[in-house]
């Protein structure tokens, strides 16, 4: 990890004044991170990490398996991370081009993450909730059978481009899995993989192939468990367990921690985003 992380004492943030009145607000996309940070320690913690909220349902003798706190940065961090992720007329947020083939992928001159996963997974939401800040981005959704999918590219101002991966499943013809094979295995500025899991179906088949090509071209990727405002408390800790077994157990370039995230409710993103802009070295 490039920084060492210095968790800033949240009692800190809970003293501020305007943390008065505001008990019970449910998160909404308008709503800034200095409005997050005023909520209820407890509200505060299921919507900024997830998993450590998850963690206070678990029988201790489970606890050593989750890794809660490989990444685990300061509210402060994540505040930061946040303005990477803010358009603004010097952080131009917008969406580049699309490509069929890696030729016609832009540039590389900045650091790159992609997102992948197969149709339905949460693939559009979850982009277009880390963009929640940037409402003028158009996230494409092209859901048509036998319409041509594409890589779509996302630049964050001068930091890093996102990709949206074509979404894969029973119904994708061959030639998706070949353009994210080939975009896998060959883009160079490629930092890291965010692969997508819908935390309420768990780890499929389909999923299988793609952790698989991530294995095999000894990619660092990172699981994604989207979704999770859709289960019960019970449900998605059997899940999480699951998932983090197999990612301990069966993967090596798996990141050790999982990251559960809703677009519905923004629990989790904005730990996503911060892991996003520290991985691709914008936040020092
Ligand atoms: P994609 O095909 O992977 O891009 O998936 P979409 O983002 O289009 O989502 C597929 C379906 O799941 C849509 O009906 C979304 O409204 C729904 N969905 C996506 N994310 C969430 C989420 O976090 N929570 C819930 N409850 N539904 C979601």
């Amino acid at each position: 990890m490039a920084a060492p992380w210095l968790r800033l004492g949240m009692e800190q943030f809970f003293k501020m004044p305007a943390a008065m009145g505001r008990q019970g607000r449910a998160y909404s996309t308008s709503q800034t991170f200095a409005e997050v940070l005023r909520l209820p320690k407890k509200q505060l913690t299921k919507l900024v990490y997830p998993l450590q909220e998850l963690e206070q349902h678990l029988v201790p003798d489970s606890r050593p398996d989750l890794h809660l706190r490989v990444f685990d940065p300061s509210l402060e961090d994540i505040s930061r991370a946040e303005s990477v992720f803010a358009s603004s007329a010097r952080n131009r947020i917008e969406y580049v081009s699309s490509a069929v083939r890696l030729d016609h992928a832009p540039d590389l001159s900045r650091p790159e993450v992609c997102f992948i996963g197969r149709s339905n997974v949460g693939k559009s939401s979850l982009i277009k909730a880390l963009f929640s800040l940037a409402p003028e981005v158009e996230v494409r959704v092209s859901k048509k059978p036998g319409h041509t999918k594409k890589m779509n590219f996302f630049k964050v101002g001068k930091y890093f481009t996102v990709v949206d991966m074509p979404g894969y499943g029973y119904r994708a013809p061959e030639d998706f899995v070949d353009m994210v094979e080939a975009y896998l295995k060959e883009r160079r500025n490629l930092k890291r993989t965010f692969l997508l899991v819908d935390s309420a179906v768990g780890i499929t088949k389909t999923d299988n192939i793609a952790i698989e090509m991530c294995e095999e071209f000894a990619l660092p990727y990172v699981m994604v468990l989207t979704k999770i405002d859709k289960s019960s408390k019970g449900h998605l800790l059997k899940q999480v367990l699951q998932i983090q077994k197999f990612v301990n157990t069966q993967t090596q370039g798996c990141f050790p921690q999982l990251f559960p995230v809703s677009a519905v409710t923004y629990s989790g993103i904005h730990l996503l985003k911060c892991f996003i802009a520290n991985i691709t070295g914008n936040l020092n």
